[in-house]
């Protein structure tokens, strides 16, 4: 009696939480932990009147004076002259109106330690963030986080993918992603192991499982997917004499992680041919028959031709971090053999400690000027494909292209306007060049996501920066205590 009991009330509240996803009402939320953080404003009716629509659609051109009208998280329309009964009407005069940004990989909880990858080999990026990420407690992950996503919403990101990859306990998963949900952002979370987990040691299957369980309580109306952070299947590790050489890694991790996420339908993630020493990872996965369209590889550096077909085939998808690649002497991504290869390619922050800001219109332009340098062009990489690797292409990347990415109607409403009457952009010449060669993340002026104004006039309407950046600075501070770090 009593299982039957528990049996029905669980199926009752499953049965809730999926009719709260499908028709887009709210399940009551947890209160912030943070005071710097408020309610989510709720979705509006809105209307974006005679500004330069660049919809990223496949197709569509341009609208030099036109509109976007959302309603309840839905862009209604596209066009010229809406009516828009009843709507809150935002004058676009002045401002490029595009999709939200989008950004494929991003360490979201290092944020803590930006500023702190030192100048030599004792203080480098790898050394610090271990040792700092093993004292790391689940609040301290949720302000890694929150200070991340405030700062995708300053610079016009509207979806992020959250590369977990310190969860040394439940609580440290969930703390991490209560910050997204919290700040509204749409996303994948992907669930990685603790920072210090040996190669040869799986993450934990049981808590993987359970949180894709408890899912529909975690995905905020629908807006966050789980996916995982996975290790791959090789190394390049120092031998004896402290050459690096490529190992294999155990079985035993890589393939109880990949076959866990397989078997509950996620995607899987993983940084690969990163470096020199690293090669033919794409081949090794290939073998193993691993390599599928929910697969996605980071970095990517030193891939052959014959792996771009193999990714290319499958469908599967590059994701480079120019910014962080450069910053830590990988190398220099490549951009134009990848997009020769048909690959989908798009754009990530990937970690702050390195890039020292989440500008992705900085990276957009560090991805033009690294590719027209290379080839020696100034023709090589036109404008409006950089943009469409940091919007379209990038949703593609994140199996979001039937919600995001693009302004369409019927699509989410993740939209962003571009002040171009400030002294780093204007004139008003041509928008696309506007934003790859002028545009910074202080231009955002206004950004909606799921039809939600989550900053307009240039500051952020649900949450206190001035009490955010108190809350960071503390938890770093006790972080560097803790692990007393010199
Ligand atoms: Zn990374």
């Amino acid at each position: 009696m009593a299982n039957t009991i528990k049996i029905r009330r669980r199926a009752f509240l499953g049965g809730v939480a999926a009719l709260g996803a499908l028709h887009g009402f709210s399940m009551p939320a947890r209160a912030a932990v943070s005071p710097s953080v408020t309610n989510l404003p709720a979705r509006g009716n809105i209307v974006i009147r005679n500004g330069y629509v660049m919809s990223m659609e496949p197709g569509q051109v341009d609208l030099p004076v036109g509109d976007v009208h959302v309603d309840n998280g839905v862009i209604v329309d596209v066009g010229t002259g809406l009516a828009a009964p009843g709507a809150q009407v935002i004058d676009g005069r002045g401002f490029i109106v595009m999709p939200g940004l989008i950004d494929t990989h991003w360490h979201m909880w290092t944020t803590l330690l930006r500023n702190m990858s030192g100048d030599d080999r004792a203080h480098g990026y790898f050394p610090m963030t271990t040792a700092l990420g093993n004292v790391f407690t689940p609040r301290d992950m949720y302000y890694g986080t929150l200070l991340s996503a405030a700062e995708a919403l300053h610079s016009g990101i509207t979806t992020v993918h959250n590369w977990c990859h310190n969860i040394r306990t439940y609580e440290h998963a969930v703390e991490d992603l209560r910050a997204m949900q919290e700040t509204g952002l749409r996303g994948r979370f992907a669930f990685g192991p603790a920072r210090s987990t040996p190669f040869t040691q799986p993450f934990s299957v049981a808590d993987l499982t359970r949180m894709h369980t408890d899912w529909p309580g975690h995905s905020n109306d629908g807006l966050l997917t789980l996916g995982i952070a996975w290790r791959g299947v090789q190394a390049a590790l120092p031998n004896a004499e402290g050459k690096m050489e490529i190992r294999p890694l155990s079985p035993d991790m890589y393939r109880v992680e990949y076959e866990a996420a397989r078997k509950l339908g996620l995607p899987v993630s993983v940084h690969l041919n990163s470096t020199r020493f690293d090669k033919d990872h794409i081949i090794a996965l290939q073998k193993l028959n691993y390599v599928f369209n929910g697969l996605q590889v980071i970095h990517a550096i030193n891939t052959s031709p014959e792996e771009m077909d193999i990714l290319a085939a499958a469908g599967a998808s590059v994701s480079i971090s120019p910014a962080s690649e450069m910053r830590i002497g990988f190398g220099l991504p490549k951009i134009a053999e990848f997009l020769d290869h048909k690959v989908n390619l798009a754009l990530s922050v990937d970690t702050t400690p390195l890039t020292g800001n989440a500008d992705m219109f900085g990276i957009m332009k560090l991805v033009q000027n690294l590719e027209n340098g290379r080839s020696t062009s100034e023709f090589k990489l036109p404008a409006r494909k950089v943009i469409e690797l940091a919007t379209i292409e990038g949703a593609k990347a994140l199996g979001l292209a039937d919600r995001t990415g693009s302004l369409r109607k019927g699509k989410r409403a993740d939209v962003i306007m571009v002040n171009t009457r400030e002294v780093n952009i204007g004139p008003f010449t041509e928008p696309t060049y506007m934003i790859v060669d002028s545009a910074q993340a202080s231009n955002v002026d206004t950004v909606l996501v799921d039809g939600r104004i989550l900053k307009r006039n240039g500051k952020l309407t649900a949450i206190d920066t001035g009490k955010l950046m108190d809350e960071a600075s503390a938890a770093t501070a006790g972080i560097i205590q803790r692990a007393n770090w010199k």
